[in-house]
């Protein structure tokens, strides 16, 4: 047999158990296509995708327009390396920056490597511009955080599967409760030497925490007030995500009516993945103004790949596709059905206990111990019923799909997530 034969769910499943790193543990299902809102398996069922891999697909899997860029560069220039300047890199740093309202952009390719970045630039800041001694710089860091998987991201992770026995770990960094202003200003009056506060503006993997109405801002004025500079990663959050281009929205001009125009918290450095690549190639960066950017000089950062000019050319089409489709706007309507569907539903039930989220980014917590598996046998029966989602956590299951999902769509999708829970019922 030909490696690239077509095979089935049971045979691919099997090929990656025997020859892949044991790294994750997905749903038992094998997709071979996608295009919108829908993925396909091996055998040709049809599924709504509601994970949008983890936000990184919100214009629809393959979009035509990205696609077309990807391929047309890939035709024409593919890498470079930074030994040479590319004439793609400076139109996607250019449209970027423009876009979110900064003056700078450090293009990188994952989001781990975005918050290593941003870490990194935080730190040289507080030594060169804050006056911080050497070596004495601090992040706060929030309980509970994602920001990826690399050695010091895992260090200042509370999430034990994350971290054990991957130490020694890397120093630097203080940890406080999410949503606790309190500890923010506690920590940040009781150590003169805090460089950054690095925040999720919605906590995705922990299970989509939403923050007080007033945390991010509050938080944003605690740092200004201690010339600490507020770091938000936006990876699973930005791009519109959660109804707006950013779930910051600094100065965001995304056009979305239900934004209010004035720019609700303007992060210091702002980081972005995952969605800004619209899901078809790697595409991260790092934001900020000149008065921080400016300590990068050359030999400090860079990576091999970052802002290649298929990078570019994806980066630039991606943003495209989110202004162009009214992707906020679309997210920001639909969250607000969905929940409304949902909050209607779950008094009927005993299965699950609260909806949350913002935009298009939910989850359902339901009604059984974190260590229960309930909510993955709830994602076995909704991959049953046509739908692909995974839990955060034992007993939350998030739902995340891309943002060029219509409104009879959605109601479909609604209609099969409750009659699957129904059947769960205790
Ligand atoms: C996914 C994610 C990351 C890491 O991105 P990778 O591309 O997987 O390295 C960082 N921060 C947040 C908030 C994320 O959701």
């Amino acid at each position: 047999m030909s490696v690239l034969e077509t095979t089935s769910t049971q045979d691919a499943i099997a090929l990656e158990k025997k020859h892949g790193a044991h790294n994750y543990h997905p749903l038992p299902v094998v997709l071979n296509r996608g295009e919108g809102v829908h993925v396909w398996d091996v055998e040709g069922k049809k599924y709504y995708d509601f994970l949008s891999a983890y936000s990184a697909v919100n214009q629809g899997h393959c979009h035509p327009k990205i696609i077309g860029a990807m391929t047309n560069q890939a035709q024409t220039l593919t890498l470079t390396s930074r030994a040479f300047y590319n004439d793609m890199l400076g139109k996607f740093e250019k449209y970027a920056t423009e876009t979110f309202g900064f003056d700078k952009l450090l293009p990188m390719n994952t989001g781990a490597e975005a918050v290593e970045t941003a870490l990194k630039l935080c730190r040289k800041w507080s030594y060169e511009k804050k006056g911080i001694p050497e070596n004495k710089a601090q992040i706060i860091v929030c309980e509970n955080n994602f920001h990826g998987r690399t050695t010091t991201i895992i260090s200042f992770s509370n999430d034990q599967v994350a971290r054990k026995n991957f130490g020694p770990y890397t120093k630097g960094f203080i940890k406080i409760e999410y949503d606790n202003l309190t500890a923010l200003e506690t920590a940040l009056s009781e150590n003169p030497n805090v460089a950054g506060f690095l925040v999720e503006p919605i906590q995705g993997e922990a299970g989509v925490y939403v923050p007080s109405e007033s945390y991010l801002k509050a938080a944003k004025a605690l740092c200004e007030q201690y010339n600490v500079l507020f770091i938000a990663d936006e990876v699973q959050t930005g791009i519109a995500r959660t109804g707006r281009l950013l779930a910051t929205c600094g100065n965001c001009g995304c056009e979305n009516k239900h934004c209010s125009g004035t720019p609700e918290v303007k992060p210091d450095i702002l980081i972005l993945g995952k969605a800004l690549s619209g899901g078809v190639y790697p595409v991260s960066g790092v934001l900020a103004n000149d008065n921080i950017m400016g300590v990068i000089r050359p030999g400090n950062h860079g990576s091999t790949f970052g802002g290649n000019p298929i990078a570019a050319a994806v980066g630039i089409a991606a943003l495209d596709v989110v202004k162009e489709e009214q992707l906020a706007q679309n997210a920001y309507e639909l969250g607000e059905l969905f929940r409304k569907e949902l909050n209607a539903f779950i008094p009927t039930c005993n299965i699950v206990n609260a909806v949350r989220g913002k935009g298009l980014l939910n989850a359902i917590l339901i009604n059984d111990t974190e260590e229960s598996t309930t909510a993955w046998d709830i994602c076995i029966a909704l991959k049953e019923n046509g739908l692909l989602a995974k839990p955060t956590h034992g007993n939350i299951i998030r739902f995340a799909p891309p943002l060029v999902m219509t409104e009879e769509q959605l109601l479909d999708c609604v209609s099969i997530i409750t009659t699957t829970l129904r059947a769960f019922e205790c």
